[in-house]
């Protein structure tokens, strides 16, 4: 744990992120937060970010978290980052390690479900809560042990458990918005001045129907969320990741 892995990839001269203090935070009180960033870099994905001992453990869920218990989300054991960079939200320049839009998607807190957190992490089981603007209630990261491309410690699986936050709901296109800003990848980009190339890629991310923010100087708060998806469609969408995995499943069970 530490951030010389996080501080080598990045120059902190060209790049807005921040590079950390240069003594980690000490362990405190206070709650433990948590963040997930939307990063449209080489490829979108989901950054998964949970407070522990002075800095920001870090997964990159390329599909998102899913509420659905049923739904297993691969997500990356990735460098630590330091605390600051929870409030990142904005463009890496170009050329840059991560270079593209990054979303502050969710953020708050959680609390550990297991007693001993650093034996659960050596272990490749946590359990713990989210408090958070979007997600709520308990969920686990995995580790497996992947054959092939992913094979190694670095690829966990992120599940949801059966609760009340449980859900059908896919909040990656029900929610889309800036927990903090309110706005899309899009609106983002353009206030970031970003390449036309980097607006074009941050405009993909966002969902079809998110609304248009950004460069027109009006109060994000008051952008509208985004009209919900009506529950025929939305029962459509989401039930074929499910299908998907049961049907493995089964598969499996028969092989
Ligand atoms: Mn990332």
């Amino acid at each position: 744990m530490g951030l010389t892995e996080y501080r080598k990839k990045r120059r902190f001269d060209v790049t807005a992120e921040p590079a950390g203090a240069k003594k980690p935070a000490r362990a405190r009180t206070k709650k433990l937060s948590y963040v997930i960033q939307k990063h449209r870099a080489t490829a979108l994905h989901y950054d998964f970010r949970l407070e522990w001992k002075g800095v920001l453990l870090s997964w990159a869920v390329p599909k998102g978290p899913s509420l659905d218990p049923a739904v297993k989300r691969l997500a990356m054991a990735v460098e630590d980052h330091p605390l600051e960079y929870a409030t990142f939200e904005g463009v890496i320049p170009e050329g840059e390690y991560g270079g593209g839009t990054v979303m502050v998607w969710d953020r708050g807190t959680w609390t550990p479900e297991v007693a001993d957190v650093d034996a659960a992490l050596q272990k490749g089981e946590v359990k713990f809560a989210l408090h958070g603007g979007k997600l709520k209630g308990s969920w686990v990261l995995v580790r497996t042990r992947g054959a092939g491309k992913w094979a190694g410690d670095r690829k966990w699986l992120l599940i949801k458990h059966r609760d009340a936050a449980a859900s059908t709901d896919d909040l990656t296109v029900s929610r889309p918005l800036s927990v903090v800003s309110r706005r899309t990848m899009a609106g983002i980009a353009r206030a970031a001045g970003a390449s036309a190339r980097q607006l074009a890629l941050a405009q993909a991310a966002d969902p079809p129907r998110a609304p248009a923010t950004a460069s027109t100087g009006r109060d994000p708060a008051r952008v509208p969320a985004p009209a919900s998806t009506g529950e025929a469609s939305r029962s459509t969408i989401e039930s074929r990741p499910a299908r998907r995995i049961a049907s493995t499943r089964a598969k499996k069970r028969s092989a």
